[in-house]
């Protein structure tokens, strides 16, 4: 719980993820390979089953066959006496043998089983039924008065009971097909037949089975990959998903917020998080770099004040129809100096400052342009605001000129120049009339204001 908290907070970790899905894939991957394998593996069996019941189906056919084969080949020696038909019996019985390959096929095939057991038994009926047959053609030989020695051993060991020798040619031949034709060989020849057919019934049920078996089964292989795709399917969409929430999309945030030169918000996977926190750090350092440089390069290091870039960036950039400019300069500064050392020169310096600071708006601009020379620039400003110069100008000389304060500095005024903007003036010509009413003061004795008129 502790541990999932941290990773809440602290984002999850690309890495992880990335074995976490991959090893989750691989695995499925694998599963379902091994499933598609038992599928093909099924379907190779169902196949081959089929085919085999096919051929043990065949087999059985060809028993009914070769037995209705000697039946038909006997039937015609016994009515025609022609030896051929009795050759081509026995080279169906003893060299052809289609029934006990039959047999010895499906007993390879289906060992003990009902099938078998009835093939079986047709064989067994069908070998019975050749004992007739022998008889009867026992009896053909006889009537038509053959050589029996040019006869099979299987005619010639038919002994013939004593009374046949009483009968004539044609009682011999019909006592012959009485057998062959007769209802006692039909019977057998049923019973064959029923065996043949239950055989081919159970194999044909046998087949239908197993064929059931095969579809449940391949059913549900094929339930089973279904599920393992749908998983694929989801972890291919969970990767997306993760992906375009902890990468893609943070990514994009941070190009954004890069080009816009703003912090990048800590969101998205642990490494983007750390990207960002390390990024926010650097650009916030850079910026505090970049506020102290601007600040260094505009502002006087003495007195606070903007620096004489700072003011020429302002003159260059503010609306000069609607301000004055005043121009400060104290008065003998020199002198202080010389008297009373440069280190006091600068408190002076610091001191004038402060004074004009806190007596101006906080929209006008005080910039300290020379050694002693301070300007003001005064916003949305028109002659209207003389008397509140003046007003100023007077307290400021009062403050400079107060010796009784703690710091204990000797006393200083200024003289003021000061010029209002007019449509169209340029930085130049405003400068130009300040520094001209400041001349002025400087002429009518210092320690005061003068505006300029035309
Ligand atoms: P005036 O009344 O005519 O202005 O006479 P002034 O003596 O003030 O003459 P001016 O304005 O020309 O002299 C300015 C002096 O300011 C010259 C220089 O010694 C002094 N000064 C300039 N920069 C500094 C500084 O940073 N610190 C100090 N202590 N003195 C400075
Ligand atoms: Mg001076």
């Amino acid at each position: 719980m502790r541990k999932l908290k941290r990773i809440i907070k602290q984002g999850a970790s690309l890495k992880a993820l990335n074995y976490i899905m991959l090893g989750m894939a691989i695995i499925i991957t694998v599963i379902l390979l091994i499933a598609m394998h038992q599928t093909t593996l099924i379907y190779e069996e169902t196949h081959n089953a089929t085919r085999n019941l096919f051929s043990l189906r065949k087999s059985a056919y060809e028993l009914q066959q070769a037995s209705d084969y000697l039946t038909e080949q006997i039937r015609y020696f016994v009515t025609s006496g022609d030896k051929a038909y009795l050759d081509d019996y026995f080279e169906e019985a003893n060299t052809t043998k289609r029934r006990e390959n039959a047999l010895s096929n499906l007993k390879a095939n289906q060992g003990d089983t009902v099938a078998f057991y009835n093939l079986n038994e047709a064989m067994r009926e069908s070998l019975d039924l050749m004992n007739d047959e022998y008889y009867a053609a026992r009896l053909i030989v006889d009537a038509n008065g053959y050589d029996i020695s040019t006869y099979p051993e299987e005619i010639q060991n038919v002994t013939l009971p004593s009374w046949i020798a009483s009968l004539s040619t044609d009682e011999k031949k019909e006592e012959a097909e009485k057998i062959v034709f007769g209802k006692d060989y039909q019977r057998k020849k049923d019973t064959i037949s029923t065996h043949m057919q239950t055989c081919l019934t159970e194999l044909e049920t046998e087949m239908s089975n197993k064929q059931t078996e095969m579809a449940d089964k391949m059913q549900n292989q094929v339930t089973i990959e279904h599920v393992l795709t749908v998983l694929l399917i989801i972890i291919m969409f969970v990767i997306v998903l993760l992906t375009t929430s902890l990468v893609i999309r943070p990514l994009g945030v941070c190009i954004e917020k890069i080009r816009d030169e703003e912090d990048i918000p800590v969101k998205g996977a642990y490494e983007i998080k750390f990207l960002a926190k390390t990024y926010n750090l650097m650009h916030q350092t850079n910026l505090a770099k970049k506020e102290k440089l601007t600040y260094e390069a505009t502002h006087d290091k003495l007195t606070g004040l903007y620096n004489r870039r700072g003011y020429d960036f302002l003159m260059k950039n503010l609306e000069l129809d609607s301000c004055a400019l005043l121009l400060i300069d104290l008065d003998k500064f020199k002198n202080i100096n010389d008297e009373y050392g440069h280190d006091v020169g600068d408190k002076i310096l610091i001191k004038a400052s402060d004074s004009v600071f806190g007596n101006f708006r906080s929209q006008d601009y005080i910039c300290r342009i020379g050694g002693d020379e301070i300007a003001v620039i005064m916003v949305n400003a028109d002659p209207r605001l003389s008397k509140l110069i003046t007003k100023k100008v007077r307290k400021i000389n009062e403050t400079l000129l107060n010796t009784s304060e703690e710091d204990n500095l000797p006393p200083i005024s200024v003289s003021v120049g000061v010029a209002f903007g007019d449509d169209g003036i340029t930085r130049n010509d405003i400068f130009k009339r300040a520094d001209e009413a400041l001349y002025n003061t400087k002429e009518k004795g210092r320690k005061g204001v003068s505006f300029y008129s035309s």
